[in-house]
């Protein structure tokens, strides 16, 4: 992902960003951050960027040539225009949310304004999103956008180095993080919570989930309801689990993007794939949904992709929405929480340096592997230190693009690598599940190995 930021300050934003875990992801090339000086763009020979604003005022305001100049200069290699940010008190309150969402993107220009501010002619031209870090006005824009770059950097797979660490945190499942204490284990005659010490993880992750519910009633009340909403959502879809458990877990791993919400009526974005799904009643009440939601008018636009599990909605869906879709899957869910025997013994995390062997055998673009990979989610089986075969966890959340060498079939590798992404997941406190396409009977067979349930009713992937 690429940062350019457009500022009359280039060393301060630079300075500020090279160092610790930003600095390294840029070292490792994970990120890209340049900083152009729009002072090298004005055509004015004594070098000035602003005037005086007409009308009369306070200040000066930077001008509108210099501003376009740079832009352009960092913009003309673009395929497509990038999503440009003008950082400004005047803009919506940056929040976690955004951050996510701007994370997804491939490159982004911030523009920091000086003065009082910049040209709006220029800004009208240029401009995608105005977006402020809160109620109150600084100097310039430069702290702002190294605020911004900081919180959606991190995000980038591979920058924490595990998914995990960022969904941990305040804010990702609506609530704010539990309380956290390191050694000392006594300290001013306080103890650390007798749970923390007791190594076992259902405990604390009970403790921890308590902790962060108290905390964000009593601090963000505005929060708080956020989350019970999506509470409720997550009890009435329990009812069908093994046909919910997608859904589910998208709550319950704080990656749902609530965007409908009434009974069964349900219809969720995953914050980290942008992926949709949708639960509904009727297919009236889909229908209402999708209108209520402005779900229609982006279907229409293309490029939605859902999951859907009631026969009626693919339907509606692909007659009335033109959306497209392919075989039916069913859904597996590993629903204990005892974690499995791993017969195998040589499983080990994948690193970039097997890409080009995930490529040869599973087929998905090069991008995607690589992001599976940095993600710290993809596993391989060895023999005599040799890869022949592996499994990884897509960006939605389900296990897959699992891959055994045929000469290495049948001696219970399948199962190996599967049980030992399911144990991770119960790690981190997630339910594993899985989607297999209709007539994968192999694939059946060993999810019945491995004790996970499978779901009756099938289930569609679909897109526009
Ligand atoms: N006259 C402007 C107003 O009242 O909205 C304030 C200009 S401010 C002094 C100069 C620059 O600092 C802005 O152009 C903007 O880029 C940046 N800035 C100041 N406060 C900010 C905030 N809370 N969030 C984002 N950017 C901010």
């Amino acid at each position: 992902m690429k940062f350019q930021i457009l500022t009359l300050f280039p060393e301060m934003v630079m300075q500020g960003l090279n160092t610790s875990i930003i600095g390294r992801a840029v070292e490792n090339k994970l990120i890209e951050i340049d900083a152009v000086n729009i002072r090298d763009y004005t055509l004015d020979k004594h070098g000035k960027v602003d005037d005086y604003p007409y009308g009369g005022g306070a200040g000066m305001l930077m001008q509108a040539q210099p501003v376009f100049d740079a832009y352009q200069a960092v913009t003309k290699e673009c395929i497509k225009k990038p999503r440009t940010i003008y950082v400004t008190p005047q803009g919506k309150t940056f929040n976690q949310s955004m951050a996510e969402e701007f994370a997804k993107e491939e490159e982004l220009v911030f523009l920091c304004g000086h003065y009082e501010g910049i040209d709006q002619r220029v800004l009208d031209e240029i401009v995608t999103d105005y977006v402020s870090i809160g109620d109150y006005v600084l100097t310039g824009g430069e702290l702002p956008a190294m605020v911004m770059i900081d919180a959606i950097a991190r995000l980038v797979p591979g920058v924490l180095h595990n998914d995990i660490s960022s969904q941990t945190e305040s804010f990702y499942n609506d609530l704010l993080e539990y309380p956290q204490y390191s050694r000392p284990e006594v300290w001013h005659d306080k103890k650390v919570p007798e749970v923390l010490l007791s190594g076992n993880h259902k405990k604390i992750a009970e403790w921890r989930l308590e902790q962060s519910v108290a905390l964000t009633k009593e601090r963000r009340p505005d929060l708080y309801k956020k989350y019970d909403k999506s509470m409720q959502a997550f009890k009435r879809l329990k009812k069908q689990k093994r046909k919910y458990i997608h859904m589910m877990e998208q709550i319950a791993q704080g990656r749902a993007n609530m965007l409908y919400n009434k009974g069964m009526d349900i219809l969720l974005m995953d914050k980290l794939s942008g992926i949709y799904m949708m639960s509904a009643e009727s297919v009236e009440s889909a229908k209402v949904m999708l209108c209520e939601s402005s779900m229609d008018v982006k279907i229409k636009s293309g490029g939605v992709l859902m999951i859907v599990c009631d026969p009626d909605i693919k339907e509606l869906l692909v007659k009335d929405y033109g959306m497209e879709t392919e075989n039916p899957c069913y859904q597996a869910c590993y629903t204990s929480r005892e974690t499995l025997h791993v017969r195998h013994k040589d499983i080990r995390p994948l690193t970039l340096e097997h890409k080009e062997y995930v490529k040869e055998h599973y087929h998905s673009d090069m991008k995607y592997i690589e992001a599976r990979i940095n993600a710290g989610i993809m596993y391989g089986a060895f023999v005599d230190d040799k890869l022949v075969g592996f499994i990884g966890g897509h960006r939605e959340g389900s296990m897959g693009m699992l891959f055994v060498e045929e000469s290495q079939r049948r001696n219970g590798i399948a199962g190996s690598l599967e049980a030992f992404i399911i144990n991770k997941l119960l790690e981190q406190g997630r339910t594993p599940y899985c989607h297999i396409y209709e007539g994968n009977i192999a694939s059946f067979k060993l999810q019945e190995k491995n004790g996970l349930y499978l779901c009756d009713e099938p289930l569609w992937w679909i897109w526009s």
